[in-house]
């Protein structure tokens, strides 16, 4: 599957669906996130932090200083939020290629700072509707990436629609 939109009309809802991506994950993957402020792209990442079992004790917020936190579950999560970036270089002194084709789970909010724009990985797009309505899009990138969207999105069909 290359391609796939969900539109959720609630936090929980994303939240709810990042989840379901988050559990879909089965090793090294490379989450690209896109949208405005406000769009819902760390409450699209808490969510897949759930599904990769990182302990809700461990509250994931932006990294708007850090640049990047760093999460232990099924696997870690390094998340990357690069609305702060002011060079590329940055991304190369954090070591970011290292991250993106490392073995965790590397998620990015703003990523459409990322000068590499022909990353494999799971593009999102995020986009507001009108009240709490957002619109995601997906794009798969990659073979494993189809694969990747395809479980994700069985799951969502399965189980997630309902709640
Ligand atoms: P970003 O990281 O893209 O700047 P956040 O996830 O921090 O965005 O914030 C999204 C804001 O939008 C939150 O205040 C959240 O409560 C609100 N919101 C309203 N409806 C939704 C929805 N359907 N999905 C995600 N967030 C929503
Ligand atoms: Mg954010």
């Amino acid at each position: 599957m290359r391609q796939w939109t969900v539109i959720t009309s609630l936090p929980g809802e994303t939240q709810q669906l990042g989840k379901f991506l988050g559990e879909a994950v089965t090793g090294s993957t490379v989450i690209l996130l896109s949208g405005e402020l406000g769009a819902g792209k760390t409450c699209f990442t808490q969510g897949i932090a759930r599904g990769l079992a990182i302990s809700a004790r461990e509250p994931v917020v932006s990294p708007s200083y850090t640049l990047m936190n760093h999460y232990h579950g099924r696997f870690d999560l390094y998340h990357f939020d690069l609305y702060r970036l002011s060079h590329s270089e940055e991304l190369v002194d954090l070591g970011f290629d290292e991250y993106a084709h490392g073995e965790g789970v590397t998620v990015v909010e703003w990523a459409e700072r990322i000068p590499d724009q022909n990353l494999e990985g799971l593009y999102v797009r995020l986009t507001y509707g009108g009240d709490d309505n957002r619109t995601l899009e997906f794009e798969a990138r990659g073979k494993d990436y189809e694969d990747l969207l395809e479980r994700f999105a069985c799951l969502w069909e399965e189980r997630g629609k309902a709640i």
